[in-house]
């Protein structure tokens, strides 16, 4: 189904964005496309596509990872952010924290060992029946803003892990124990939901995000720590994926970047949740380095094999100071 919803758009997409932008093909230098991670299905229709326009106007192709497009677009944004950088990237799929030594050279510093962030208050938003049309990230943000952060008691994952990973799926489960408690009934919306069960699930919701958050805010300063001692000329930390346009996460971890003494940059809201700006900015920034392939022939058979890379780490894994240096 997913890759038939692809197949569906892309040629409207690519053609709206010419025409937003008042060009053709034969103004493009070249033709940037994401190549993972993901589903190779899906990412098939976008390397199909970028390879009929590049063959039949003779592009060069620059593939793209989508973590590293997440984090590459603050620079977009953001004129003085220089590598090295640290960055936190949270999405549906993603719980990363990387320092960027260079274009293309990361070190992992955390992952998340279940769930990601951006699940979690998908599955939470489900739960409380909220609406999932756009996205149920910012319905439960907007939940969250009538509630009690302090009514539900949750804990803060991995507490006793003293590294940079991230645990989402134990919450999760600790947010179901206490709707069922509470006796929500998870079939109904909240839009028909008593005023009663309403505050209800709004004290869930926020609390759910303040623990969510702070498990990202304890995770941030550790990070920032490993990596003044891996970099100590860093000053910026980025903040991008789905889940960095919440306002809440956004002034969470502005506090914990300014009692740090680095600068936060968080691209808006549009950016940060998947668009194909970044994936265009991180191709140009590959691009001036003369990191592209050449145009494939325009009579490429529909049956070429392509190089995809569903799943694809960004950088190498951190391992020194692993034991817990804190
Ligand atoms: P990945 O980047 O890991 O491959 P993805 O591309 O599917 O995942 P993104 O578009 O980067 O995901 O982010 C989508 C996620 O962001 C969803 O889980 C969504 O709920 C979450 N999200 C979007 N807006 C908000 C918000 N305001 N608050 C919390 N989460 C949000
Ligand atoms: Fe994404």
């Amino acid at each position: 189904m997913a890759e038939e919803a692809h197949s569906q758009v892309i040629d409207q997409v690519v053609q709206r964005a010419l025409d937003e932008a008042n060009l053709t093909e034969k103004h493009l230098s070249a033709v940037a496309v994401t190549i993972g991670p993901g589903l190779s299905l899906c990412l098939r229709v976008g390397v199909r596509k970028a390879r009929q326009i590049a063959g039949s106007f003779n592009l060069p192709i620059v593939g793209v990872h989508h973590m590293e497009a997440h984090a590459l677009v603050a620079r977009l944004v953001e004129m003085e952010l220089q590598f090295p950088f640290l960055a936190l990237l949270i999405s549906g799929g993603h719980n990363l924290l990387v320092l960027a030594r260079d274009l293309g050279h990361y070190v992992q510093l955390g992952t998340t060992i279940d769930d990601a962030i951006g699940e979690a208050y998908d599955k939470t938003a489900r739960w409380l029946g909220l609406s999932m049309r756009r996205g149920g990230g910012s319905a439960l943000e907007e939940l969250a803003r009538e509630g009690n952060a302090q009514s539900v008691k949750f804990s803060v994952p991995m507490k006793q892990h003293k590294d940079c990973n991230f645990s989402y799926a134990g919450l999760k489960t600790q947010v179901r124990l206490a709707i069922e408690s509470k006796k929500i009934d998870t079939e109904t919306p909240i839009f028909s939901a008593s005023s009663q069960d309403r505050s209800l699930r709004a004290d869930i919701a926020a609390s759910f995000q303040r623990v969510a958050v702070l498990h990202l805010e304890e995770r941030c300063e550790r990070a920032i720590d490993w990596a003044l001692k891996i970099e100590p000329s860093i000053k910026f930390l980025v903040v991008s994926g789905g889940v960095a346009s919440n306002q809440y996460v956004r002034t969470r971890l502005g506090e914990v970047v300014k009692k740090n003494g680095l600068q936060l940059v968080c691209p808006p809201p549009k950016l940060c949740t998947d668009n194909g700006v970044m994936v265009a900015w991180t191709g140009i920034e590959h691009f001036r380095k003369g990191r592209f392939d050449l145009p494939p022939p325009a009579d490429e058979p529909e049956d070429f094999v392509f190089d995809l890379r569903p799943r694809w780490p960004l950088g190498e894994e951190h391992t020194e100071g692993r034991s817990g240096a804190r």
